[in-house]
C-alpha cells in the first residue's frame, strides 16, 4: 500500500529546527541517508541528545540561530513544539522552503504499515492499548509519534513491520505527502487554540489531515458519538473505509457498538464481544479507546481471542485517571493528564460516590459550563489547585458547599482529606494545564501521589 522510497539525492541540505526527541532522531536518520544535516535549537540541548549529535557527527548549534545556514537549507525538520509564528520558520517559509516535520520525513524511508492515532483526548491511551495488542499477537511493531522513541530515530536503527504512531495537531501541520494505513480519530474537543489563531476550525481542518492521502483499501476509525466529528464527516468526503464507534444500543455496519451492556466489534461481518467488566480501562471514555483498539487489531487480523485477553490485561499508564490509594476508606485517583473540559468530563462522569475534587491550574480559555451538571450532582467540595483561581470560583462557588485555595498538591492534598468521608473520592482532574505551580502534568501528578502516600 506505501508508496516507496524516497528519491531524494544524497548531499542536500537538511536543517533540523529543535534538537529534542523527535529532532535528533531526524538527524539521525538524516545523516544516515546521506544528506548534509545542521541542527540548531533556540535553547540549550539537553546532554544526552548532544552526545547523540556528537557520536553521530552531526553539526549542531545551541542557544540561538544562525539564519544564514538555516536560509540555505532545502528543506528544513521542525520540532513539533516550535509555533509556525516562531522566527526561523517564518523567514524560511518566506523564502519557499519547504518545512515539514519528523513524521512526514521519516515516513519517506519506511514500507511498515503505519497506524495512526489523532484526536483532542485520548491519543496516548488508545496509541498505547494497539501498541499492546499488537506487540502480544506477536506482530513486529513500534510505538513512536508522541510517545516513546522518535519515529525517524527508529526508521533509522531498527526494522519493524508496522508502526503504532501517537500524532498531534503540530505534527499533521508538517505533514504533506504522508499516507496512514489505519487512521484513528478519537475525539474532537477544543484544545490549544492559542496556536491556531483562537479558531477551532482550524484546529479541526489541522486534525482532518490525517486522512490526506487515504485511499479506499484504508480505514478510518471514528467516534460517532462524538457531536464534532459526526458533524464534520456529514461536510466532508471521506475516502478511506469508515468504521464507526459507539455506545449507543444500534448495530453499525463495520465498527464497534454497545448492546445490552457488551462491547460487539464487528468488521466485515466476522464479530466478537467483550462486557464492560472485562477491560482493564474503566470509564466511558476508555471503553471508546479499547473499541478502538479492538477495531484496529482486527484489522491487522489480530485474533479475537488475542484482542479480548490484551484488552483485559492492559496496565493503565499513570496519570490518567489513575487509582493511587485507599487512606482510611477514601479512595484517591490521579488524573493530571486531564487538561482540559473534555478529559474531565469523562473523569466526573467515571466517578460515583461523593467526590472532593481537586481543579485547577492554567486555564486554557476554559468554559466550565459544560461541567456544571456533572459537578451539582456528583462534587460536594472543590479544592482549586492554581495561581489565579478566580474563574473556578466564579462558575462553582454556588453549586457545592465548600471551596478552598490550595499553593502545593500536598496542602490540596491535606485539605481534600480533611474534606472527604470515608466511601467517598478524592479526584485531581485539573482540566487546565499545570505550568503555573508545576513542571509539567507528570510532575503534577506525581507530587500529588507523593503527598497521599504521605497521609
Ligand atoms: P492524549 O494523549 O490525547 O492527551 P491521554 O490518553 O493521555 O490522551 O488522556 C488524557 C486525558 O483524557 C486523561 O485525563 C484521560 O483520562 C482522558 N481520556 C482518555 N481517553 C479519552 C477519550 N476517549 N475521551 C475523553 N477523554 C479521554
Amino acid at each position: 500500500m506505501k508508496s516507496g522510497k524516497s528519491k531524494q539525492k544524497s548531499g542536500k541540505k537538511i536543517v533540523i529546527l529543535g534538537a529534542g526527541e523527535s529532532g535528533t532522531g531526524a538527524a539521525i536518520l538524516a545523516k544516515k541517508k546521506g544528506f548534509d544535516v545542521f541542527v540548531s535549537d533556540y535553547g540549550k540541548i539537553g546532554s544526552e541528545y548532544k552526545s547523540v549529535l556528537t557520536h553521530h557527527d552531526i553539526d549542531f548549534e545551541e542557544n540561538g540561530h544562525s539564519f544564514d545556514r538555516i536560509e540555505k537549507a532545502a528543506e528544513i525538520i521542525k520540532s513539533p513544539g516550535i509555533p509556525d509564528t516562531a522566527l526561523p520558520v517564518k523567514r524560511a517559509t518566506e523564502k519557499g522552503i519547504s518545512v515539514i516535520s519528523e513524521i512526514e520525513f521519516a515516513a519517506r524511508f519506511t514500507h511498515a504499515k503505519l497506524v495512526c492515532i489523532t484526536g483532542s483526548n485520548g491519543k496516548t491511551t488508545t496509541t498505547l492499548l494497539i501498541w499492546h495488542i499488537l506487540k502480544n499477537a506477536g506482530l513486529n511493531v513500534g510505538l513512536a509519534g508522541n510517545v516513546g522513541k522518535s519515529f525517524a530515530w527508529q526508521v533509522a536503527e531498527a526494522d519493524f513491520d508496522i508502526y503504532v504512531l501517537e500524532i498531534s495537531s503540530f505534527q499533521l501541520d508538517g505533514m504533506f505527502n504522508f499516507k496512514a494505513d489505519i487512521a484513528v480519530l478519537t475525539n474532537l474537543t477544543p484544545d490549544h487554540l492559542d496556536r491556531y489563531d483562537n479558531r477551532f476550525e482550524n484546529y479541526i481542518e489541522s486534525k482532518f489531515r490525517i486522512l490526506q492521502n487515504m485511499s479506499e483499501e484504508d480505514a478510518f476509525i471514528f467516534n460517532a458519538d462524538d457531536p464534532v466529528t459526526a458533524r464534520e464527516l456529514k461536510k466532508r468526503d471521506i475516502i478511506p473505509k469508515k468504521y464507526s464507534l459507539t455506545l449507543s444500543n444500534f448495530p453499525r455496519e463495520n465498527g464497534a457498538w454497545l448492546e445490552n451492556n457488551e462491547l460487539i466489534i464487528n468488521i466485515h461481518k466476522s464479530r466478537f464481544n467483550m462486557t464492560l467488566e472485562q477491560l482493564a480501562l474503566q470509564g466511558k471514555h476508555n471503553a471508546y479507546n479499547s473499541m478502538a483498539a479492538s477495531v484496529a487489531a482486527r484489522l491487522l487480523d489480530v485474533r479475537k481471542e488475542n484482542i479480548k485477553q490484551s484488552l483485559s490485561d492492559f496496565e493503565n499508564i499513570p496519570h490518567r485517571l489513575e487509582f493511587v490509594s485507599n487512606v482510611h476508606g477514601i479512595t484517591f485517583i490521579n488524573d493530571s493528564k486531564a487538561t482540559n473540559i473534555n478529559s474531565t468530563w469523562y473523569a466526573l462522569e467515571y466517578v460515583e460516590a461523593p467526590t472532593v475534587w481537586i481543579v485547577g491550574g492554567q486555564d486554557k480559555g476554559n468554559d466550565y459550563s459544560e461541567l456544571m451538571a456533572l459537578v451539582k450532582k456528583k462534587v460536594k467540595a472543590i479544592v482549586c489547585l492554581g495561581v489565579d483561581n478566580s474563574k473556578l470560583h466564579a462558575a462553582f462557588e454556588d453549586m457545592v458547599d465548600l471551596m478552598v485555595d490550595a499553593g502545593s498538591a500536598k496542602e490540596a492534598v491535606t485539605y481534600a482529606y480533611n474534606l472527604a468521608k470515608k466511601g467517598e473520592i478524592v479526584l485531581l482532574s485539573p482540566a487546565c494545564a499545570s505550568f503555573d505551580l508545576f513542571e509539567n502534568y507528570q510532575d503534577r501528578g506525581d507530587q500529588f501521589k507523593k503527598a497521599v502516600k504521605e497521609l
